[in-house]
């Protein structure tokens, strides 16, 4: 079997109306009309010789087009392969850039689509899903979190988590850090959350790097959330942040998690050694594909580092990816659902129309994965051709 065939497309679906940063990423309000101006995804579709096409997602938080033309630029390398060989292209690929400062950002991203494409291949050329040639059904059910809830009026979040909880979760995420310098405030919304969702639910809070000036907020607002009892903290600090992130997870009992703002395994491997988070939360969008990030959750095995994916605000594609890495992995916690869109008003048509996310069943907040062949995804082509950037 070979390539004949490379194919990127770059989708955009602009948003009518401009929104407020859904996140509390520091300078928020000055980048958000970039970052969040529009839904974006970038898919890679590989085709064989033996007509088999599979499709991997670039995580895309800027320039589709970029991405798009990364890809196509390393085309020449990839034509001729055969695409089961992921871990000698994935390494050719890796060489292409390692030594010239690409570790980390689009570059990664762009190899992210290129090796997902490849493993969907694999699968759908051997008839078996790709959890199975990850090594097999170690976790017949999924536990799985509804994210997320931002913060606004409690009235509000009380009729979104009954909603969530009638959908059957009894898991779900909360973003806070938008006030670094108010975040009393914020933490008497988080109690406010914990009281009316009860103590069976299991809640975490996520930063996105919200406190990344200031380690003491950090820490105290860490030891505020230990009161409520939420199960862990997420990305309060700058995503290279090692050193802030061992003091954290020294000084804290509440689990320390992040993960998917990093893009290897030697940036994951410095954190291992640290011991400066204890669940891991890459991106297979981001972390360079399925072959990276199974190599980060093995090696956070050694290191009693639970691994929660990261889906975010991507397409359901990576979704449907996410799930057959936790589906393999003995490590695997829990599995970011999404459930929310960037903005309330503007559904995201690549998160909710791109294609099926292959769960064949979702109760009592576990999900069991449908076992087709490769991701088990179909593309809705007509979504595609709707929203691709010429
Ligand atoms: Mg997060």
């Amino acid at each position: 079997m070979k390539i004949i065939d490379v194919e990127a497309v770059a989708l955009e679906v602009p948003m009518k109306e401009r929104i407020a940063a859904p996140i509390s990423m520091p300078r928020a309000a000055d980048v958000e009309q970039v970052v969040f101006g529009a839904y974006r995804s970038t898919l890679v579709f590989i085709t064989t010789d033996d007509g088999v096409t599979g499709v991997g997602e670039c995580m895309t938080r800027l320039s589709g087009t970029a991405l798009r033309d990364i890809v196509h630029y390393v085309k020449p390398i990839l034509i001729g392969r055969d695409p089961r060989d992921v871990e000698l292209i994935w390494d050719i690929l890796w060489a292409v850039m390692m030594n010239r400062g690409h570790v980390m950002g689009f570059y990664q991203e762009a190899m992210a689509g290129i090796d997902c494409a490849l493993w969907d291949v694999w699968g759908k050329s051997a008839g078996v899903p790709v959890w199975r040639l990850l090594g097999g059904k170690t976790n017949p059910k999924l536990w799985a979190y509804a994210s997320s809830l931002r913060l606004r009026a409690i009235e509000v979040l009380r009729d979104e988590i009954d909603r969530h909880k009638d959908a059957g979760f009894n898991a779900m995420k909360i973003k806070i850090g938008k006030d670094p310098m108010n975040w009393r405030e914020e933490l008497k919304t988080v109690e406010a959350i914990r009281k009316h969702a009860g103590d069976d639910i299991t809640l975490m809070a996520d930063v996105n790097c919200g406190y990344s000036h200031d380690l003491k907020t950090a820490l105290e607002v860490g030891r505020a959330l230990q009161e409520y009892n939420l199960y862990w903290y997420e990305e309060p600090l700058a995503p290279d942040d090692i050193d802030g992130y061992a003091y954290l997870r020294d000084h804290l009992d509440i689990r320390i998690a992040t993960g998917e703002a990093d893009f290897n395994k030697n940036s994951f491997a410095r954190f291992f050694k640290r011991d400066a988070m204890d669940i891991c939360q890459p991106d297979a969008a981001r972390t360079a594909g399925i072959t990276e990030t199974r190599k980060i959750v093995d090696m956070a095995n050694a290191f009693r580092v639970l691994y929660a994916p990261h889906t975010g605000s991507s397409s359901a594609l990576i979704m449907s990816v996410s799930l057959h890495l936790a589906t393999y992995a003995p490590n695997f916690l829990i599995y970011e659902y999404m459930q929310s869109d960037w903005n309330k008003t503007e559904r995201n048509p690549l998160r909710w129309d791109l294609c099926e996310i292959p769960i064949k069943e979702f109760k009592d907040s576990h999900i069991v994965i449908e076992d087709k062949p490769g991701f088990g995804v179909e593309i809705n082509m007509e979504v595609v051709e709707k929203y691709r950037l010429p």
